[in-house]
């Protein structure tokens, strides 16, 4: 399986690498049982772009209370594995926001996501000005990018799905 590109404003691109793109899929609530899952997003700003590469996600912790229409993930196992991959890579893999999934086809943030979103903006510390949202729908994975200042959440575009050997080189 390829990844999944999204669209920054100004053509820089979001990656979702396979891998982590695999193991959020495992999470999809096709079944009316499925709970919703979540966790958070890891990965790299791209030096010298403003390029974003998703390389990992964490699924639910014990601790994460999960229901079919929500999710409360546990701050501090999830903050345990930010903190864990950060001094393993020397401080290039960072914490980049946060997913979960949504028992339905074409995910829509709702109300009480756009304030988790924002809360999270206010409180969350993270390098670089942004932090990155995805939802897990059924039929489709959508990505949104919400600024610290001035506070503003923004809906990327998906691209075409990655040509066979990758824009952008895993390292
Ligand atoms: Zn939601």
């Amino acid at each position: 399986m390829s990844g999944r590109l999204f669209r920054r404003a100004g053509g820089a691109v979001v990656k979702l690498d396979a891998a982590a793109l695999t193991d959020l899929l495992r999470f999809r609530q096709s079944e009316f049982q499925h709970a919703e899952a979540g966790g958070v997003l890891l990965g790299r700003r791209i030096l010298g772009s403003a390029d974003v590469v998703i390389d990992e996600v964490t699924p639910p912790l014990d601790g994460d209370r999960r229901t079919r229409t929500t999710f409360h993930r546990t701050q501090a196992r999830h903050q345990q594995v930010i903190d864990a991959r950060w001094s393993e890579s020397g401080g290039t893999c960072q914490y980049l926001g946060e997913w979960h999934t949504h028992p339905e086809p074409i995910p829509v943030p709702s109300l009480i996501d756009v304030l988790d979103w924002c809360r999270r903006l206010d409180e969350d510390r993270f390098d670089g000005e942004s932090l990155f949202f995805l939802i897990i729908g059924i039929d489709e994975v959508r990505a949104w990018e919400g600024f610290r200042q001035p506070r503003v959440i923004v809906p990327l575009d998906p691209l075409p799905a990655e040509p066979p050997g990758g824009i952008t080189p895993a390292s």
